[in-house]
């Protein structure tokens, strides 16, 4: 076999699941490589807030919640009961070694932010567990800075970063970017993307990968981690595995995440699973066609097809999706002028004007001329706004329920958020069944081992993050769950990559 280059270590991927596997064994000593398929590092988790749902650490110590396993593994308990109990555990034990490990760096800090659990289920903190990464001034990464994937509205108008300090995941990929190139032992390699995996002796040795250049073929004398993200960016895959929703509205950087490294998996063998799954969310439809994750809503109210409500709008939003799921469309958020402006929080902000002017917004003086903008019976949704308006005066939502949750409220300061819908004009917006990426992927045991149809691990093969096949299935318990579970099995990969030597 002849080689490009010769690696200890190949990372296909450079999310937060990726760059945390790739630091870890760089500062280990293997020498490390992150093929990245884009020019930009960070896919979905720069995008993202970078909550991280690490329970029971130092960090949650320092803010003094009364937060720990135990509690955790209460929650999560209740939540998937045990049938994916070893996965459970190995993520409970790992979460306080790896936050040590990542803050020893002196690139990398963390601090609680309260956020909400998304279950009522014993053990839940109703301020959450879940903690952020401090921002990061640009200054700090040098020349390193335009290598991150900008925020998601920048990036959509292909504008890179400002001069502010990076924040949320930007600052998470910059800061896991900063360690890892700190050990001397890792190398980023953009516009690179992964096509295969080569297999000597029953063992994956190394990848098949495409650049402008042409083809490579990288040595990965230890192991391989694909952690390149879900298919969440494939209309066809999607299709084939029954993934509601559609390629054009996931949250996902365009057209990275098209499935490359699990296809590449599956054609060596490895076994999937969930793969009609995806960590959904409302999206609002943006001027360009583009959703935008909406959270939070503290007002307003969404109707279906025929103009009724489905669902208790302030639900934490994979839920929301999966009522959506569940109903039928279109879906429209019909709001008023009390909120001043969208009554939720939209990634990217939306702006109101331009909203109107492309048509993805409609305004109106009345809730019949409203209606009839938007191709729905006008005394459905009269009757509709009423009845709510009823529940808002009460404070009581007696079809949904909304307001009874912690978190319902959480977007509210805590006060209601059942607000009467009454004060003209009127506006309604498109919402659609957007996601944060496919949660459905390679089967994996609790060490990150990819397994193959037999359950037996693929020699060389680890795979982290929405490449592998979530522990949580169909539940999405807390803020932080897809960055946490990503980082945590990438780095017990890599640690079962050192042991596998020794
Ligand atoms: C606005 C927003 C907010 C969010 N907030 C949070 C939050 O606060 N906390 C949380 O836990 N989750 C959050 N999420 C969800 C979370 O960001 C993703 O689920 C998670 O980051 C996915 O991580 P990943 O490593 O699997 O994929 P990604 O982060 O998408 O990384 C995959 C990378 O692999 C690259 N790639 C794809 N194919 C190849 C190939 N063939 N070869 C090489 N590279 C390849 C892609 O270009 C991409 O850069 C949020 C998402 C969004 C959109």
């Amino acid at each position: 076999m002849t080689w490009d280059d010769e690696y200890d270590v190949v990372v296909a991927g450079s999310g937060a699941g990726a760059m945390a596997g790739a630091f870890a064994a760089a500062s280990g000593g293997l020498r490390t490589a992150v093929l990245e398929k884009t020019d930009l590092l960070g896919g979905t988790s720069a995008y993202s807030g970078s909550a991280i749902w690490l329970p029971g650490t130092r960090v949650q110590a320092r803010a003094g919640i009364g937060d720990s396993a135990e509690s955790a593994r209460t929650y999560l308990r209740a939540l998937l009961g045990d049938g994916t109990a070893a996965h459970r555990e190995a993520f409970l034990e790992t979460a306080p070694e790896l936050v040590d490990f990542l803050e020893r760096d002196p690139a990398i800090e963390f601090e609680w932010r309260a956020f909400p659990d998304y279950f009522d289920a014993p053990g839940r903190l109703d301020m959450g567990r879940s903690f952020v990464p401090l921002d990061l001034p640009v200054e700090r990464l040098g020349d390193l800075a335009g290598l991150v994937r900008p925020p998601v509205d920048r990036d959509r108008a292909g504008r890179g970063h400002s001069a502010k300090p990076m924040a949320q995941g930007r600052a998470l990929i910059g800061r896991l970017l900063l360690a890892l190139t700190a050990t001397g032992n890792g190398t980023v390699r953009t516009g690179t993307a992964l096509t295969g995996l080569v297999v000597e002796d029953g063992r994956v040795t190394g990848v098949r990968a495409v650049t402008a250049d042409g083809p490579v073929r990288l040595r990965a004398s230890r192991g391989v981690l694909l952690a390149a993200g879900g298919f969440e960016s494939s209309a066809a895959l999607r299709g084939e595995r029954g993934v509601p929703g559609g390629a054009e509205w996931t949250m996902a950087p365009g057209g990275a995440n098209t499935g490359d490294a699990i296809a590449a998996a599956v054609r060596i063998g490895a076994a999937t699973g969930l793969l009609d799954q995806a960590w959904f969310c409302p999206g609002l439809l943006a001027p360009d066609g583009r959703p935008a994750f909406t959270l939070g809503f503290r007002g307003g109210l969404i109707v279906d097809g025929s103009g009724r409500r489905f669902a208790n709008e302030s639900l934490p939003y994979d839920q929301m999706g999966r009522r959506m799921a569940a109903a039928q469309g279109p879906f429209h958020l019909v709001f008023d002028a009390r909120s001043g402006g969208l009554p939720a929080i939209s990634v990217p902000p939306l702006v109101p004007d331009d909203q109107l002017a492309s048509g993805a917004w409609v305004r109106a003086d009345t809730l019949a001329e409203l209606a009839a903008r938007i191709g729905l019976p006008a005394d459905a949704l009269t009757a509709t706004v009423e009845r709510f308006n009823g529940f808002a005066e009460k404070g009581v939502d007696e079809d949904f329920h909304r307001g009874e949750d912690p978190y319902d409220r959480y977007f509210s300061g805590g006060g209601s958020c059942l607000a009467a819908v009454d004060r003209p004009p009127y506006y309604a917006a498109k919402v659609v069944l957007s996601d944060l990426g496919t949660k459905g992927g390679l089967r994996t045991d609790p060490d990150g081992r990819v397994l193959d149809g037999s359950g037996r691990p693929v020699p060389g093969l680890y795979a982290a993050g929405n490449t592998s096949a979530s522990f949580t299935g169909p539940v999405y318990p807390g803020p932080g769950i897809p960055i946490a579970t990503a980082m945590a099995f990438a780095y017990r990969a890599v640690q079962e990559i050192r042991r596998d030597h020794t």
